[in-house]
């Protein structure tokens, strides 16, 4: 047997025919950019997500762009973010003029802490933090770090590129925040059919803005009250996706299967399973192993030699990219990042994935020796 990663082309019944069929009545309207059908995804959205404002975007990274200029980032304001994120958390920062500033991650929740955030918050007095949600998990003390940054003033951003559909105390992750953006990548939870993505907010003022920014600054056609860019969803971005959200809570299941039978029936020693904390509901984008530097190397070469996909997200902090250099403000680490960055594994877990595929990674799995 052979089980990819990820495989994106598992379409539900019909959802092929529906799509293209859709697709086709688009190009005969010549509706490319716009038209109705991105106003019937940005609503359906909002309410699958239970957010107050969802507005599309061309991709996940413009979201963030979108959520810190929105949000009141200006040039030369500090931001901080986690060591352990995706790359387009820092280049965003970067992006709006601003000044990234780099805090380590939990070694068991590979998440920020209250704590680490209150230290780079006394420390470097940023103008705002980038909390990242990663896995299809939430920070652990989301809640908690909500609060602290009203109170001290400090803008919280959250990059939930992971996180769509994810629960926190029984509600959706999204629906509370002050600003969050998602991507719409192919292999995202909600994968649209290019790039695409969405900034969500609470806050009416929030929306407006991401609205003027992300279409060129107009305030009516031909009159531009902000610099903004072209950042709006394609149209056949949003026919897809508005097919593919009403098979989304089959897809969660299919999912959250696959990574809860990982957790279940991986027993081998060499690898420690994890999940999120107890309050949080995760979506299953991603099933993680914790092993060490020294044995993911053959570990993985065992994997490869057995047919079995897996991947390493992500296999470097952000304050050691190269690209770091000459961008980043400061930061407070630990080598926790990096060392999760060497020591982190990742199993198949995409949307109906078949059981045999899941028993043959767990029997790999449990028959290892190092
Ligand atoms: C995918 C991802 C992004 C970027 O999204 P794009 O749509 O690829 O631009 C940003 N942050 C995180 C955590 C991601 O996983």
């Amino acid at each position: 047997m052979k089980v990819p990663f990820i495989d994106i082309l598992r379409y539900e019944n019909g959802f092929y025919e529906t799509v293209t069929a859709k697709t086709a009545e688009l190009i005969k309207n010549g509706h490319f950019v716009g038209g109705p059908v991105v106003g019937l995804f940005e609503t359906a959205l909002k309410d699958w997500t239970k957010t107050k404002f969802a507005l599309g975007c061309a991709n996940g990274t413009d979201a963030i762009q979108l959520a810190l200029r929105a949000a009141g980032v200006e040039k030369n304001d500090k931001v901080l973010l986690p060591d352990m994120t995706f790359w387009a958390t820092f280049e965003s920062i970067v992006n709006v003029g601003a000044v990234p500033y780099v805090i380590d991650v939990s070694k068991e929740t590979l998440h920020l802490t209250l704590a680490s955030v209150k230290e780079g918050v006394e420390k470097f007095k940023p103008k705002a933090l980038i909390l990242v949600h990663l896995y299809g998990w939430a920070c652990p003390e989301t809640l908690e770090i909500r609060k602290y940054c009203k109170d001290e003033n400090v803008t919280l951003i959250e990059d939930c590129a992971q996180a769509i559909g994810t629960k926190i105390k029984g509600e959706s992750l999204l629906a509370n925040a002050l600003v969050a953006t998602t991507s719409f990548y192919p292999a995202k939870v909600l994968g649209a059919s290019g790039d695409a993505g969405a900034v969500f907010t609470t806050e009416q003022k929030i929306a407006d803005t991401t609205k003027i920014l992300l279409n060129h600054g107009r305030i009516s056609h031909y009159e531009h009250g902000l610099i903004g860019w072209n950042s709006r969803l394609g149209a056949y971005e949003a026919n897809f996706m508005l097919e593919s959200l009403k098979h989304l809570d089959a897809k969660l299941v299919s999912r959250r299967h696959a990574c809860d039978e990982y957790r279940k029936k991986i027993k081998n020693p060499i690898i420690k399973m994890i999940g999120p904390s107890a309050d949080v509901w995760e979506n299953g984008y991603l099933s993680v192993g914790l092993m060490t530097p020294e044995t993911r190397p053959a570990f993985c070469e065992y994997l490869k030699a057995n047919d079995i996909g897996f991947g390493n997200i992500y296999p470097g902090a952000m304050s050691m990219q190269p690209g770091a250099n000459g961008h980043l403000g400061g930061k407070i680490t630990h080598g926790h990042a990096d060392w999760i960055a060497n020591s982190v594994v990742n199993f198949p877990a995409f949307a109906y994935i078949s059981q045999a595929e899941i028993d043959y990674v767990v029997e790999k799995i449990n028959a290892y020796k190092a």
